[in-house]
């Protein structure tokens, strides 16, 4: 096995001060660039710990966006700074450590979506978190790059047995809905399948409804919308407060410059907008701090609003 070299970042008191942070904040990024690594921060007396998992280079096509025109999407990659023609999407997720519990916020791929991910195990290890030092799993939703890595590739044996899983109630309905189901067309119901084989069978899944505190200052939020039950975690203490806000949008360059757009991914697509609004105007009026799932790594930063849309500024780069 090939060792990894990383390199270090330490992010100097005023861009730590300038972020409305506290602590020290550590950025380390792997060699490889499909192993960026893992980086750390305080929420008040919280840690946060971002882990990457890897990337997916998806080929723009033109329905993924379908209230856009090519060129526009073409011309807004562009201005982020990004190819054209390509959907540059990551995939990284959060740890919170409180209350004496280490929390993970969504799992992952598993390395069962693309080559190029499924080192969230290896990123948490380099971070010196022990997957099974993780005691509990919150998920946003049941899209497979947010799931797949609580299950083995054959089998769905458990990849974290001792964990509770804690789901959104109304995201656990719905995927485990007969109706669902017969709504789907056969060819489509592997993920079906696989949701009721694992989430809708294991002893060591617990519901939790929109607005419950699922530990010391971690509350449940609803965002329906990118699903029927996908959820947003807010993150509270002291004066600091982050948002960890799942698929609410995906690409920055995209859908946060652009919070009208409607993409392929979202289920139903004028209320994953509102919702995007929603969260995106209150995390700018609180000052708050956000984390998306796909919004490049790291994947935390602040929000601010610009021009039609709102742009996000990642913690360093
Ligand atoms: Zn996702």
């Amino acid at each position: 096995m090939a060792l990894v070299s990383r390199r270090e970042t330490i992010l100097g008191a005023a861009a730590v001060a300038a972020l409305g942070l506290s602590g020290r904040v550590v950025l380390a990024q792997a060699a490889s660039d499909t192993k960026m690594g893992h980086f750390s921060y305080k929420i008040g007396d919280i840690d946060i710990i971002g882990v990457h998992d890897g990337y997916w280079q998806m080929p723009l096509s033109p329905g993924f966006i379908g209230n856009a025109e090519l060129e526009d999407v073409n011309a807004a990659l562009e201005a982020g700074g990004h190819p054209r023609d390509i959907v540059p999407i990551n995939f990284a997720e959060t740890v919170v450590k409180t209350g004496g519990r280490t929390i993970l916020v969504d799992a992952g791929t598993g390395g069962q979506l693309a080559p190029t991910a499924g080192n969230m195990r290896q990123n948490l290890e380099a971070a010196g978190i022990a997957p099974s030092s993780i005691d509990t799993i919150l998920i946003s939703h049941f899209h497979p790059d947010h799931i797949f890595g609580l299950m083995g590739k054959e089998g769905n044996a458990q990849a974290f047995p001792d964990a509770e899983i804690m789901v959104p109630e109304t995201e656990l309905a719905f995927w485990t809905d007969p109706a669902t189901r017969s709504n789907t067309p056969e060819d489509r119901r592997g993920l079906l399948d696989r949701i009721q084989a694992t989430l809708g069978s294991w002893e060591n899944v617990t519901p939790f409804a929109a607005g419950a505190e699922l530990a010391p200052g971690l509350v449940a939020k609803a965002a329906f919308g990118h699903t029927p039950g996908h959820t947003a975690f807010v993150v509270s203490s002291g004066s600091d407060k982050l948002v960890i806000a799942g698929d609410i949008a995906n690409v920055p360059a995209l859908f946060v410059a652009n919070p009208g757009w409607h993409a392929a991914f979202d289920m139903d697509k004028e209320m994953a907008e509102a919702a995007r609004r929603a969260l995106f105007d209150e995390v700018v009026a609180d000052g708050a701090l956000i984390a998306g799932s796909h919004f490049g790594f790291p994947h935390d930063g602040t929000l601010s609003k610009d021009d039609e849309g709102y742009r996000f500024e990642p913690m360093a780069g």
